[in-house]
């Protein structure tokens, strides 16, 4: 029923599905959320939400939630209580690494979870466990971003801040379907649309932005780094590359040039299917404007390609000088709530938090002395190679904290094949996902309605998430959990409350060093922040790139690893919709009613072909995996191409995608597999 709102609590926090970091005031009463109202005081988002934020938090009170520990005994889960599950996964834990050593266990952290709890998994997989050995979906989706973008700038994030879309003179969008996956995001693209900005869309699915854009690239998928190369060589050609840009700031111009000259506008105009005037138009556009962003997400980076894709897009911005000012740079918009902070944090194997490498002796040495351990100085396993681990028997346990690989990775039966394989797992979640249904031991876990501590939203702002109402029934935070565990293994972790988390992680990380709990209470604040008296940094690299001089780098056109052929003859693409985000909101019945099952995109003509219309069912088959979905027939994706999201266990869409990977940041290739299609009876 309807509080009287004298009787409703309202706590500001940040939104838990996307990288946006939208705040919202989390209506409360006798102990449960309510509802969700605006706080203008939102540094992002102003009064507004998008509809996952307004209507999907209702997840928190799901009768689904995980609500004990459970031991699975004889194959059935059986409820524990916490010291009866924390011993036996302590014990186990001990036992493996005493038997097969620190690095036969592997840990994946959480873009879900807070920067505490990521700060907390990290260290203790690193202090107690011994091993490096610790990853989270990041691999998955902006992996190729962090390489790329380190290789191009030196560090790897959003080089501006969300609200530099509305003064942009340019916006140019590619493999980003911003108006589904991050409706604010989107909502200010077309806000600044509406005031005269202007917009070019470079997709193959004619999505939202696409109708509105001034300019709309269908070009073939797999072919972004043709397309950049053939805008570049125009540039070039035509002069307009800003050339004191160029000299002053970055390194390695003749190199890109002699690359570039290999794509002229008919050859690349083959290749990706975009006629060449258009090509000419838009490099011209793109060069002269004063301004001009680049937004990206993971069309660019779930490729075999994703880094040279990733890196293309730097190229692009800084042969123009489009980068380093206020409405100019190039912004890879982070897919989940806290995947930049749970990167930040070191969860990920190859650097501790802020990015210091491992593999560093001295960065080592300033972490023992922190931890007081001895720490392993091996790059750890990056998620696939983990997987692959584990079906060789070398991995032998592991602790997944909020992940849900067996829906969510590329090749599912290869995940169910490495789940199967451990002599223990345990899984630390909210709800019973598809992976937890593999586990020895699930701990409960609390949501971010449950629990103090920040996100790190995709434009480096570092927010608070604030404790609205207790753990449901016997659940609880994350970071404490884990703590409790590694207090059981003789590694002491204590800590009152995650403030103190934060402290000890920001007196580590230099970017996050001057910030603390009351320095960002009111809007946050935007990482480098080194010292105590620093404001917080919007825009990156506006004087010099993190490297110094920025790198151009000539890059060849690399091919999918699988295209359709006479076999399986249909493109399968996948991603996001707007009702979803990932797994969680199946468990919002506010959000479930929009979309409850999987309506894969079939094009017209393909349909006819078929005999199928919207609402009838499909069999899709890759030479992995198989699946009958809904389909709903539309022209928003181009004959030849069907596109499914990933969000159904009934539909487990990633049994179908290819098991290939960027070879440097190992993303698997979601965007492209070869499938055939049947009627299904
Ligand atoms: Fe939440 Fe993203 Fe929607 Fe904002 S745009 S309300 S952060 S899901």
């Amino acid at each position: 029923g309807k509080g009287r709102t004298w009787e409703v609590k309202k706590v500001r926090t940040t939104c838990p599905f996307c990288g946006v970091g939208c705040n919202y005031d989390l209506n409360v009463k006798d102990g449960k959320v309510i509802g969700v109202t605006s706080n203008p005081d939102s540094p992002v988002n102003g009064r507004h939400t998008c509809i996952k934020g307004r209507f999907g938090t209702d997840y928190i009170h799901s009768p689904q939630r995980l609500t004990r520990p459970l031991i699975k005994k004889n194959g059935e889960f059986v409820e524990a209580t916490w010291d009866e599950a924390l011993d036996l996964v302590a014990a186990k834990l001990g036992e493996i690494k005493d038997k097969y050593g620190s690095d036969a266990i592997a840990a994946l952290s959480s873009a879900r979870c807070t920067n505490e709890d990521n700060y907390v998994l990290q260290k203790f997989i690193r202090a107690r466990i011994g091993t490096n050995n610790v990853d989270h979906c990041a691999r998955t989706c902006h992996a190729s971003t962090v390489a790329g973008l380190a290789i191009s700038f030196g560090s790897g994030a959003m080089t501006n801040s969300f609200n530099d879309i509305l003064t942009t003179d340019l916006l140019f969008v590619i493999g980003a379907n911003a108006t589904e996956a991050h409706p604010i995001a989107g909502a200010k693209m077309l806000q600044a649309v509406q005031k005269g900005t202007k917009l070019v869309v470079a997709d193959p699915r004619r999505i939202e932005l696409a109708e509105r854009a001034d300019y709309w690239l269908q070009h073939k998928p797999g072919t972004d780094i043709p397309l950049m190369n053939g805008l570049m060589h125009i540039i070039i050609k035509e002069d307009l590359y800003d050339k004191r840009f160029v000299e002053e700031r970055t390194e390695g111009f003749e190199e890109l040039k002699a690359t570039v000259e290999k794509y002229p506008p008919e050859k690349v105009s083959e290749i990706t299917g975009v006629p060449a005037e258009i090509l000419y138009d838009v490099a011209r556009l793109y060069a002269t404007s004063h301004n001009a962003l680049i937004c990206y997400t993971l069309g660019i980076t779930e490729h075999v390609c994703g880094v040279d894709n990733v890196m293309s897009t730097a190229n692009m911005a800084m042969l123009t000088g489009h980068i380093g000012r206020a409405g100019s740079g190039v912004n890879p918009q982070r897919g989940q709530n806290n995947v930049q902070g749970a990167c930040d944090m070191g969860a990920l194997p190859n650097v501790y938090p802020g990015y210091q490498q491992v593999v560093s002796p001295e960065a080592q040495a300033k972490f023992e002395k922190a931890w007081g351990v001895k720490l392993s100085g091996k790059l750890g396993l990056m998620i696939p190679d983990i997987m692959d681990s584990a079906v060789e028997g070398k991995i032998k346990a592991m602790y997944i904290m909020g992940e849900d690989p067996v829906l969510t990775d590329p090749d599912a039966h290869h995940i169910h094949k490495a789940m199967n394989n451990l002599e223990f797992l345990v899984v630390q979640e909210i709800f019973m996902s598809e992976t937890a249904k593999y586990a020895d031991v699930i701990l409960p876990g609390a949501s971010f309605a449950e629990k103090d501590g920040t996100f790190t939203n995709s434009e480096r702002r570092v927010q608070r998430v604030r404790k609205a109402i207790e753990p449901i029934a016997d659940s609880k935070a994350d970071w404490e959990i884990v703590c409790s565990v590694s207090n059981r293994m003789g590694y002491p972790m204590n800590y009152s409350w995650p403030g103190e988390i934060f402290d000890e992680m920001a007196a580590l990380t230099p970017s996050y060093g001057g910030m603390n709990y009351d320095r960002i209470d009111a809007k946050g604040l935007q990482w480098p922040c080194p010292t105590l008296d620093h404001p917080g940094t919007p825009i990156l690299h506006t004087q010099s790139f993190t490297r110094g001089k920025g790198l151009l780098k000539g890059i060849e056109h690399v091919p999918p690893a699988e295209l359709p052929d006479a076999e399986y003859p249909y493109l399968l693409s996948t991603g996001r919709i707007l009702y979803h985000y990932n797994v969680t909101t199946r468990h919002s019945k506010g959000l479930g009613t929009h979309r409850p099952e999987e309506m894969a995109q079939v094009n017209p003509i393909d349909a006819c072909v078929l005999g199928v219309n919207t609402g009838d069912k499909v069999e899709v088959a890759s030479r992995r995996g198989s699946l009958t979905t809904k389909i709903a027939v539309t022209d928003k994706v181009p004959p030849g191409m069907i596109w499914m999201s990933f969000h159904h266990a009934e539909t487990p869409t990633n049994q179908l995608t290819v098991n290939a990977f960027d070879p440097v940041s190992k993303t698997g290739e979601y965007k492209i597999a070869a499938v055939k299609l049947e009627k299904a009876e």
